[in-house]
């Protein structure tokens, strides 16, 4: 399922962002950086321990990452050009503002990509797992941030052709698919 818009391409597939072949990855990392479970544990495992190391050099350098902000590192041993590490909200029922810091997931990890010159990114669905985020909302909080970010810049200055969401879980793939299509 897939969405063009102006030259970029938005598409949904399902399964395992560790074997994505593009220019980057971005992982619903934690405050602190740390190689947890999810998404998160399945990167710093297939790209080795040269992604810790680099998540620890920008934890001292900046004391972590904040909900809603990303950072850059390497992807060690895969073949993407970096990882984006950025940190979801914990859902708390809907009053802490979990759906514009999860919106500013999706945006800061555009920035950090536009500003490192990629042409590709994958995204998986920040929050839905362990920070327990509703996914129909999270589907239309990521899908809508990722739209409005790509018809809000100007053609000749986004150098993303290629924006691709990875469901892990087949009910995230059939949301992402349903909604995307609204967008046709
Ligand atoms: P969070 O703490 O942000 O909720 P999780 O890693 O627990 O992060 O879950 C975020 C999403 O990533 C969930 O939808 C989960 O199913 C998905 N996920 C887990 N492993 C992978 C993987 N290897 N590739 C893509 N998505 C994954």
């Amino acid at each position: 399922m897939e969405v063009r818009i102006d030259h970029v391409i938005i598409s949904v597939s399902s399964g395992d962002i560790t074997a994505w072949k593009g220019d980057l990855i971005v992982n619903a990392s934690n405050s602190g950086l740390y190689g947890g479970g999810g998404v998160d544990g399945a990167l710093h495992r297939a790209g080795g321990p040269q992604i810790a190391a680099e998540c620890a050099a920008i934890r001292q350098k900046q004391g972590g990452v904040m909900p809603g902000e990303a950072a850059l590192t390497s992807a060690g041993r895969l073949p993407n050009l970096g990882i984006i590490h950025t940190v979801g909200p914990i859902w708390k029922g809907g009053g802490a503002g979990e759906t514009a810091t999860l919106a500013r997931c999706y945006i800061s990890s555009l920035d950090l990509a536009c500003a490192r010159g990629a042409r590709s990114i994958a995204f998986p669905n920040i929050s839905t797992g362990i920070y327990n985020f509703p996914r129909q909302l999270a589907c239309e909080t990521a899908l809508s941030a990722v739209v409005n970010y790509v018809r809000g810049a100007e053609p000749d200055k986004l150098p993303l052709n290629n924006i691709t969401f990875i469901c892990f879980e087949q009910e995230n793939a059939r949301l992402y698919g349903e909604t995307l299509k609204t967008y046709i």
